[in-house]
């Protein structure tokens, strides 16, 4: 079971107990359930190894409304719904 940020969604393995963008507690269950992204039907926006601005763009997302996904891996992989971009 990945443990989620409250705050940007990213997912964590077990062993992680804060977010290392937004600095709060992870949650096993997101408070207000999100609907599932599938993730084919999610666009790439962005990649990198730039925390603040990954942070960026979902605030930016959240402020829109647009359902969005961060991965964290070496790099951190941001996507989003597709037909919500434009
Ligand atoms: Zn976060």
């Amino acid at each position: 079971m990945p443990y989620l940020c409250p705050e940007c969604g990213a997912e964590y393995r077990p062993g992680f107990t804060h977010c290392t963008d937004c600095d709060v507690v992870l949650v096993a269950e997101l408070p207000k359930p999100e609907p599932d992204i599938d993730r084919a039907d999610l666009s790439h926006v962005w990649t990198g190894k730039d925390q603040d601005r990954c942070i960026e763009l979902c605030k930016d997302f959240r402020a829109k409304g647009i359902p969005f996904k961060v991965e964290q891996s070496r790099h951190q992989l941001l996507t989003c719904a597709s037909d919500t971009l434009n």
